[in-house]
């Protein structure tokens, strides 16, 4: 037999070919293709020859090559198989039409043979007479079993049927589809016909199926790829999932496929801002990458980084995702034992086991540059605040850990989701300070103002009782003579001159000064750091605002003008330190001392909680919410700039942009005094702090290191350049004018019990006067009848004073105040065992009496 255009690929394996079915022997010379036309019947030979040369022009110029997408096939050179029991007109007309075409063509008279040629060539056409049934071919249970063959989804199958039976007017095609058939050819022999149809299944279904046979070694591809893919429909549905998917989630193709594929994510981790993103993201036919935590078959989560892309976007909504989940940087099969426990994980070698807690400094250190990659995509989650991040490199790590580490990450977990992170919790007993007036103190500190259990006064007797909140109003009050630093009186000078001790007798100014310290010492210390020249304004608006502010401190025991001058006298001592100086401008030394100077502007002499409590109107304005900072600063700049502020307008001179900057750092100062925030700010500093050192002595990775309630060691000798960025400056800030309030416990002893007592007789003022009120009592501990300040002062130092005055030394150079501090405490303690013993000599006074 003859046949077209052998494929080379079949020149060799077709010689031996002998299954009853002809084959074709070929005569040599592309040019001549259209006339290698012989076929060769079980032995009959017949030549047909193409005389028409524009036909066989139009027939060479077929295309060759078909598209699919991006890839690019050859279009096939068709091979044929022709199933006729026996010769005849229909055999021959369909015969011609594809050696026409050039079809490799194959002709077989019998079942057997047939399905043993197919098996051998799968010929992309199969055309099988089906007019009528012999016992030699029964079409429909040849076209079942060339079907049964495997790759035979890529052969087009036709049937040549009756022109009676086509034109039934039923779907008489029917049978022969559920039988295998693509569709039925009606038989004709006229050659033109046949020519046609032959064009038709070669452009259509021929080529449909040559895509998908190629699309088929796309799959193949995706299933020897490391990353996971999936493939969904509308709803989401898994339509495709390739063998790392598998691998990957540990469940078996038949147990997904078809299911949703957001099941197969944590449902915690999928959090609606996530959710919100993705759609966004995909509705509008963009891609979405980012971390997607995901349920394993056997219970474990794992992080993997996902891409989703969608294929078609409908009325705004994405239909058809593909998912790609790349493969972790860590090892699955290592990760997971076959029967899903989870097993402490290596990374790269087995050498290389990992040590069973997590360090930022070994995942960057131990792993090479793609894990890095990967690892560095977790911190490149933009749609995530700070904290999500850190907590889900914990979730991360938790999953890849041994169970004790994971379970320990778990009670992590549990503190960061908690968004009270830096107040310290006393969950139990014996955690508490175990002294109750420390805890009291303590909790009285660290509340803003929750509701506690009691009567609440109605706001309208809150109002009409405010003036028994305190001393002084908010009218600014005039004093009679005018201080000025050339006519500053011999004892209120001689004062003065020692205004940068850190021993300066502030209560002795009270005195001299009749109660108006902050005016005198303002004057001094704000000459002294040239604040008019920054500010460019004159001595005389300076001592009108001081003047004013100081008139606007109520006479409190604690909370009065010469805690503020106390307070501003600390933080220009501060400011005077080398290391210190080298980090602040003028203007932010004026920022400084202004800050202190306003910071507890018209305090009422009763805390937040208090002012909560009690409904009072500075509560309701500012929403319970740091009440009284927020109420400092409002109050001292409507002073300073409001109506008719003029005269006392400190800042009338600078430009509105470097106005806006010293409002808002005044204001973040003062706002830093809240006693709530005091360990937010503190570990913020400590850890800045840390960090910056950390870079300057390469010793980077150790950051973050402390456990959780430790505070990170301070180093020793910071360079100071590297650590002064504005957003340190802010954190600095805010420690400088914390330690300056609370620096009363550090100073000279004598200072420091009066200090104490006045604290300790504000807050019992307090307490009477909830009693009074029925309100609830903040600090029981603080009644009159049984206060004991030592104890107070222990636990003031202990839970609030040590760890800050030693960042601040470590940072600033403080040693003296750490002494004092240091000296004053063990006073207090041994003040307080006095106190004890004595209490137990006077019970046994009294029960001897008694007796
Ligand atoms: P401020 O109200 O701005 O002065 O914030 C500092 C808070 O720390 C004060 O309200 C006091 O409650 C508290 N405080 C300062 N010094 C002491 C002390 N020696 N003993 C107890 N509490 C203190
Ligand atoms: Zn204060």
């Amino acid at each position: 037999m003859t046949m077209g255009c052998t494929p080379s690929s079949h020149s060799s394996d077709q010689t031996g070919f002998a299954y009853g079915c002809a084959q074709s022997s070929h005569s040599s010379g592309n040019e001549h293709d259209y006339r290698r036309t012989s076929i060769e019947l079980n032995g009959n030979h017949t030549t047909t020859v193409c005389n028409n040369k524009e036909m066989r022009e139009s027939l060479n110029s077929r295309m060759n090559i078909l598209k699919h997408d991006k890839m690019c096939l050859n279009f096939p050179n068709v091979k044929v198989l022709l199933v006729f029991d026996k010769p005849d007109a229909q055999c021959d007309a369909l015969k011609w039409a594809a050696e026409k075409l050039s079809f490799e063509t194959y002709l077989c008279h019998n079942f057997e043979s047939a399905v043993d040629c197919y098996t051998e060539e799968r010929h992309h056409l199969v055309i099988i007479d089906s007019r009528h049934s012999s016992h030699m071919l029964d079409a429909s249970s040849l076209c079942r079993s060339i079907r049964n063959i495997k790759g035979s989804e890529y052969t087009c199958i036709v049937a040549v049927v009756k022109r009676s039976l086509a034109e039934k007017e039923e779907a008489g095609v029917l049978p022969f589809i559920r039988h295998g058939f693509n569709r039925w050819f009606i038989e004709s022999y006229n050659l033109g016909i046949c020519l046609n149809e032959l064009i038709q299944l070669e452009n259509n279904d021929i080529a449909i199926q040559s895509k998908l046979k190629a699309s088929h070694a796309l799959f193949t591809a995706l299933d020897y790829c490391k990353d996971g893919v999936i493939v969904t429909g509308p709803n989401h549905d898994i339509q495709y999932l390739n063998q790392a998917i598998e691998k990957m989630l540990g469940f078996r193709y038949e147990e997904i496929i078809g299911k949703n594929a957001y099941d197969l994510h944590r449902s915690d981790s999928l959090k609606t801002d996530v959710v919100d993103s993705i759609n966004m993201h995909i509705n509008k036919g963009k891609e979405w990458e980012g971390t997607i935590f995901h349920r394993r078959k056997s219970g474990e989560c794992i992080p993997l980084w996902s891409k989703i892309s969608p294929l078609e976007v409908h009325n705004g909504i994405a239909e058809h995702l593909v998912f790609i989940k790349e493969f972790p940087y860590y090892s699955i099969e290592k990760m997971f034992s076959p029967d899903g426990d989870v097993l402490p994980y290596t990374y790269g070698s087995i050498k290389s086991t990992r040590k069973a807690s997590y360090d930022v400094k070994s995942l960057c250190s131990d792993v090479g540059l793609g894990r890095r990659q990967s690892f560095a995509k977790f911190h490149a989650m933009t749609i995530e605040a700070p904290i999500t991040k850190v907590i889900n490199i914990l979730m991360a790590t938790q999953e890849n850990s041994p169970v004790f580490v994971a379970q320990a990450l778990d009670k992590v977990l549990e503190i960061l989701k908690n968004s009270e992170l830096y107040s310290p919790q006393f969950p139990n007993k014996e955690s508490k300070p175990d002294d109750q007036m420390a805890s009291d103190l303590v909790s009285g500190l660290m509340s803003s103002g929750t509701k506690q259990s009691g009567v609440r006064r109605m706001s309208h007797e809150a109002a009409s009782n405010k003036s028994s909140v305190g001393g002084g109003g908010v009218t600014p009050q005039t004093p009679t003579q005018l201080p000025s630093l050339s006519n500053v009186p011999n004892n209120i000078k001689n004062l003065l001159d020692k205004d940068s001790d850190w021993g300066f007798d502030i209560i002795e100014l009270e005195r001299v000064s009749q109660k108006r310290p902050l005016v005198w010492l303002g004057l001094s210390v704000l000459s002294s750091f040239d604040v008019c020249r920054t500010l460019n304004c004159d001595e005389i608006t300076l001592r009108n605002w001081l003047t004013v502010i100081e008139a606007n401190y109520r006479d409190n025991p604690y909370h009065n003008s010469t805690h503020a001058a106390d307070v501003m006298q600390a933080t220009a001592y501060f400011l005077r330190k080398p290391r210190l100086k080298t980090l602040f401008y003028p203007l932010d030394e004026a920022i400084c001392l202004i800050a202190a100077i306003i910071h507890d502007v018209d305090h009422p002499g009763k805390n937040s909680a208090f002012l909560c409590n009690s409904n009072d109107e500075m509560a309701i304005l500012y929403n319970d919410i740091s009440v009284l900072e927020s109420h400092h600063a409002a109050h001292a700049f409507h002073l300073t700039v409001g109506p008719n502020s003029d005269p006392i307008n400190i800042f009338k001179n600078l430009d509105s942009e470097t106005y806006r900057d010293v409002r808002q750092s005044i204001i973040d100062m003062v706002l830093a005094t809240e006693m709530t925030k005091h360990f937010e700010h503190l570990s913020k500093f400590v850890h800045v702090f840390t960090k910056s050192v950390s870079i300057e002595e390469g010793l980077i990775g150790n950051v973050g290191q402390s456990g959780p309630g430790e505070l990170e060691t301070v180093p020793e000798s910071p360079n100071m350049i590297t650590f002064s960025t504005p957003e340190n400056i802010v954190l600095i800030k805010r420690i400088l004018i914390k330690c300056a309030d609370v620096s009363n416990p550090a100073r000279p002893l004598d200072l420091c019990k009066v200090w104490a007592h006045r604290i300790a007789e504000e807050y019992c003022n307090q307490t009477d006067e909830e009693k009074r009120q029925k309100l609830p009592v903040v600090m029981p501990t603080f009644d009159r009848l049984t206060c004991s300040i030592p104890k107070s002062q222990i636990g003031f130092i202990d839970y609030f004073a040590n760890d800050m005055f030693d960042a601040w030394d470590s940072f600033g150079d403080f040693p003296e105040i750490a002494e004092h501090l240091r000296s004053n405490y063990h006073f207090w303690k041994e003040l307080s065992e006095q106190n004890s013993n004595k209490d137990i000599d006077n019970n046994n006074k009294d029960k001897e009496r008694q007796s």
